[in-house]
């Protein structure tokens, strides 16, 4: 059996022996120089998926802190569809670093939503963005602080292997992984 891997520089082309693939020798040096100062990249597995319907009326953002917190949830991602009764966003100000508060006060359908879960302070931390749609299909978006839940279905994938803490970040003003 021949056992391929991915190459640790490019992340992509697989090689069958010990080293780098042979796209990263022959061109890749340079080509990639850029793409591997442009991020930081670890690999995890994921150790179990939870599917998760939420009930009516309560809290999206605060319901998956509570499951992350007492299954001890500490990696992770999570994507949920499902409509919302009202909800708060956030716009995050950019050159202001500040978040900005959206009101939507109307039932909205939860076209997409996707969530992230990391250390915060050594708990875990729920990160949610979300799309809404309104009656006529008019989307927007942003940062999920909170989502008065009307239907939600949630499918859950739990990481293993890294230690996913977020820290201030000075460039940005927020809490960003420690990647
Ligand atoms: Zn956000």
């Amino acid at each position: 059996m021949e056992l391929y891997q991915r190459c640790s520089k490019c992340y992509r082309h697989n090689y069958l022996a010990k080293g780098d693939c042979a796209w990263y020798r022959k061109e890749g040096q340079e080509a990639m120089k850029t793409g591997h100062d442009s991020m930081s990249l670890f690999e995890c597995n994921t150790s179990k998926e939870l599917i998760v319907r939420l009930k009516q009326d309560v809290d999206l953002v605060q319901s998956m802190t509570e499951l992350a917190r007492n299954r001890g949830i500490e990696a992770g991602s999570f994507v949920a569809i499902g409509a919302l009764k009202r909800a708060r966003l956030g716009y995050y100000d950019q050159k202001n670093h500040e978040y900005r508060e959206i009101k939507i006060d109307s039932p909205h359908e939860m076209a997409s939503c996707v969530g992230n879960i990391s250390l915060k302070d050594g708990k875990p931390f729920v990160h949610v963005h979300v799309v809404l749609a309104d009656e006529k299909g008019n989307a927007m978006g942003g940062h999920l602080s909170e989502g008065i839940v009307f239907a939600a279905e949630v499918h859950l994938c739990q990481l293993e292997g890294l230690r996913l803490e977020r820290k201030y970040d000075e460039a940005t003003g927020l809490s960003l992984w420690n990647v």
